[in-house]
């Protein structure tokens, strides 16, 4: 490894050098590639045995000059290309590729200015396998090797030379020659297969035009079920649907064969459009980092599609919502491609929200739709520091794409949508939806584009100026409601914690939808204040109605006092926006510690588990970082005191399938309630069960633990046992082929609570035997555990390389937060500047999370100055602080 990087690093000094005499003629394009070339057309013949270090690659890029150049930029990261040709006006010129940036720009000299007009550009070069989730990267997985690709946002550069932009789609026919022994997938399907050197040869069909970031092919010895997708009402054909996975998954892979297809048919009759590609494989990968929507080859983490038929309940809902969000990007994303990555919030924001409509259709029992709430108001704590991006972000330098795919795009988007629909109406909504697929078809659009695509089917002058106060403007609005004997005053505002100094007024055009019983009553507030007539009914004010508005509110005492009495029978998501607000009240200043207590403690008691817990997450949360190691103990007498009667009065019995049948909520909420009653609440008598538990079904007696209860028990019993445990876990981690397992044994293993347990844990998570996914898996929940931060921060520091090792490169500007985010002090900042002055550069950015980072152990350290002592004098008595 070491010497194959330093030839590397030799043979790009010595071009450089060859290259700075004509650098002086332009800028080396950091962001959009200049507009002279154009590709249409691309050849890809690559070499892949996943057993090596490197593969190899032949590539022919058909593309038109639009005017004469002596040499283009294009894209190519540490390819070592050997020959270079190029074909134009009809004759054969060798070139010279220079890559001439480390993010992965090239540059192509000609011998002579060629003349506008079409070129061939062939590429003949070698490239080295990925180990984690970028570019085209590699596994051994029981014995065998694998492969698979990871092009988005910019790693297609690390896999063959080209333009590597959303704006550039063309059809890809591609081939791959792969060892006998292998099957070998890409986005179209299979044409023909010959027996070649060095293996057999796949010729797969021309795929529809794609951007470069959506290329991919999988390499191994795979499992396939394959199955069709009946025709129906929009589609005439059927379709073929295959699930791949490593070698023995076969029992895991029936549900997501049978499952998927019926989400599928959902998105073709809310789009009004077929599936647009020729076939669909759902392909599994250990390494994979969550899915990616691949045309025709989506990508997936194993546990993502790998489900027992017996599956829990999150295993379900994960499968059900993540595997709709990438088949829905196969119309937004892939269908129509935003034309450069300012646009991305088109492809993330609406696959999150279709993939929560369609998941939740599917299943209405798996509670989704309050999930969906659940990840909306974690953006919104996200959206309310000062350092943010809005959803709509202008891009100008590749670095800064990764940042783009966060909280804001993903889960705000969400919200926005679906707070906008509602406004709307979702029949209209469908209407400029099904418009915009229909103009932009296999082609590029941009957030322009599907504003004027919603106002032609909305016939509403109103709506597109009001959705781009969301879309443009960083911030969550706080809305002010007053009762006056005439009805009711609404005021907004840029709502901000403690910590974050409050910037220019700033108005949004907000949907506010208010509910007293059944009655509801809609508003467009576009002013800083407005006067709506008084809402009849019995009842508190609820003032987001059905939890569907991307904002926060603010009462006076006794109506708050009046909405925490009633929160119980709340419908779940409007209980759930009662409990943020009255967070959100808190870190802003304005309300108590004792009314966060007495609203958790009364939320609770709600039969739907995020409404019982909502609260519980930000507790966690302050004690991660804003409690002093004094006040732990009162924290988890206080966390015992909130939901230890709950589990209770629920009942536990670990055994395997004992609630099988009662109701999903039901199951959710004891789920729910285990963690935070074991390790939050640290109760001695669920902990003891838990462990003896997690030991015996170690043993091999599968019937004493439910999945279910499975990641909780394990982390007790790594906590509670120690070293001996957390040996035993790995070994059997490393012999499971079971993914959900596994997945539940690293997160466990990342538990180590003590500075001797995380020294054990990080041990072996870099023993070399994990999956790098699963090490990856291990650092990020040690880094959440208080009693491990310095141990793990000791570790980054003396072990820097081997760590980025399994980081791929499009998270690694998030490890600025994993590892600084308990921060609460001075101090705590002053050692996040000097860690991250040094390492920002190899992490490949990550300002932003660094800005956000200091920013949040700002807010925690003004939190601790303001409500420090509010907050002691609850914790030293947790049971007696209950005032409702
Ligand atoms: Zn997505």
């Amino acid at each position: 490894m070491a010497r194959h990087s330093l030839i590397r690093v030799l043979t790009l000094s010595l071009l450089a050098v060859a290259w700075l005499a004509a650098a002086a003629q332009s800028e080396v394009p950091l962001g959009r590639l200049p507009d002279t070339v154009r590709p249409t057309g691309y050849r890809l013949e690559l070499s892949v045995d996943p057993a090596k270090l490197e593969f190899s690659g032949h590539t022919e890029i058909e593309a038109v000059l639009a005017k004469p150049a002596r040499f283009i930029f294009l894209h190519g990261r540490d390819l070592r290309v050997s020959t270079v040709q190029v074909q134009a006006g009809g004759s054969t010129l060798a070139a010279r590729y220079t890559q001439v940036d480390e993010s992965g720009v090239a540059r192509l000299d000609f011998p002579q200015e060629l003349p506008a007009g079409k070129v061939t550009l062939s590429f003949e070069y070698t490239g080295g396998f990925r180990t984690g989730a970028e570019g085209l990267f590699h596994a051994k997985v029981g014995g065998e090797w694998y492969a698979w690709t990871q092009m988005e946002p910019t790693d297609a550069r690390r896999v063959f030379p080209g333009f590597d932009e959303p704006g550039f789609k063309t059809p890809f026919t591609v081939s791959v020659t792969a060892p006998a022994s292998t099957k070998v997938f890409a986005n179209a399907p299979e044409v023909a297969a010959a027996t070649a050197v060095g293996g057999s040869v796949h010729r797969f069909a021309p795929t529809k035009p794609l951007p470069t970031y959506l290329v991919a092919i999988a390499v191994g010895p795979f499992d396939v079920l394959e199955t069709t997708v009946p025709p129906n009402a929009v589609r005439e054909k059927p379709l073929r649907f295959r699930v791949i996975a490593t070698r023995g998954q076969m029992p895991r892979m029936q549900l997501a064969a049978a499952e998927a297809p019926k989400l599928l048919e959902r998105l073709e009759a809310y789009f009004g459009r077929p599936y647009p590609f020729e076939k669909l494989d759902f392909a599994a990968s250990p390494l994979q980092d969550g899915a990616m929507e691949n045309a025709g080859l989506i990508v997936f983490q194993d546990a993502l599609i790998l489900l027992d038929p017996d599956a829990r309940l999150g295993q379900l809902r994960s499968f059900g919502d993540v595997s709709a969000h990438e088949m829905a990007h196969q119309w937004f994303g892939n269908l129509v491609t935003p034309a450069w990555w300012t646009d991305i919030w088109l492809n993330e924001s609406f696959a999150e929200w279709m993939g929560n409509k369609v998941s939740s259709q599917w299943r209405p029992d798996l509670d989704i739709p309050a999930v969906q709430l659940a990840e909306a108001f974690s953006a919104m704590e996200s959206d309310a520091l000062g350092h943010g991006r809005p959803i709509h972000q202008e891009i100008t330098d590749s670095r800064e794409i990764a940042s783009a795919f966060d909280e804001i795009t993903y889960l705000k988007g969400a919200q926005v949508l679906s707070m906008f629909e509602s406004y709307l109406g979702p029949e209209k909504f469908r209407e400029g939806v099904q418009l915009h697929l229909a103009r932009y078809a296999y082609g590029n659009a941009t957030a322009d584009d599907f504003f004027q695509s919603l106002a032609t089917s909305a016939h509403d002058p109103h709506l597109v100026p009001a959705m781009r106060t969301f879309i443009d403007q960083t911030g969550v609005p706080v809305i002010g409601v007053h009762e006056t004997p005439g009805g009711l005053t609404l005021t907004q505002a840029r709502y901000h914690p403690l910590g974050v100094s409050p910037g220019a007024p700033q108005t949004w055009k907000i949907p506010v939808c208010l509910s007293r019983g059944s009655n509801r009553s809609c508003t467009l507030l576009e002013t800083a204040s407005a006067s709506i007539p008084p809402i009849a009914g019995e009842g508190p004010l609820v003032p987001n109605a059905g939890g569907d508005g991307y904002y926060r509110f603010r009462l006076d005492a006794a109506s708050w006092r009046q909405l925490i009495a009633a929160s119980p029978k709340l419908p779940t998501r409007e209980a759930m926006a009662v409990g943020d607000s009255i967070w959100s009240d808190f870190a802003a200043g304005t309300g108590t510690f004792n009314r966060v207590v007495a609203a958790a403690r009364a939320l609770g008691e709600h039969s739907h588990a995020l409404a019982a817990t909502e609260l519980a997450q930000h507790l966690e949360g302050l004690a991660r970082s804003a409690f002093t190691e004094d006040e732990i103990a009162g924290y988890h007498r206080l966390m015992l005191s909130i939901y230890g009667p709950r589990l209770a009065a629920v009942g536990l019995d670990l055994r395997r399938g004992a609630y099988a049948a009662d109701p999903a909520p039901a199951q959710a909420l004891r789920q729910s309630l285990v963690p935070l009653v074991a390790l939050e609440g640290r109760d001695p008598a669920v902990r003891k069960q838990l462990a003896a538990a997690a030991a015996a079904s170690l043993g091999g007696d599968t019937r004493v633990l439910d999945d279910a209860f499975r990641e909780t028990a394990l982390a007790v019993a790594v906590q509670d046992r120690g070293v001996p445990f957390i040996a035993e876990l790995k070994e059997a981690l490393v012999k499971s082929s079971e993914p959900l397992f596994r997945e539940d044994a690293a997160a466990a293993i990342g538990s180590a609570d003590t500075p001797e347990l995380a020294s054990a844990a990080l041990k072996l998570a870099f023993s070399g035997d994990l999956q790098s996914s699963e090490t990856l898996s291990i650092l990020e929940f040690l880094g959440r555990e208080r009693g491990a931060r310095s141990t793990v921060l000791a570790f980054v520091d003396d072990n820097f390389a081997r760590v980025l090792h399994v980081v791929p490169g499009f998270v690694r500007p998030m490890m600025v937060s994993w590892l600084f985010n308990g921060g609460c002090s001075e101090e705590d900042l002053t050692k996040l500047d000097t860690w991250a002055r040094s390492r920002l550069k190899e992490l490949g950015g990550g300002g932003l999370e660094l800005a956000k980072t200091k920013e949040r152990i700002g807010v925690c350290a003004a939190l601790r100055k303001a409500k420090g002592t509010e907050m002691a004098a609850v914790l030293s008595s947790p049971t007696a602080a209950s005032p409702r």
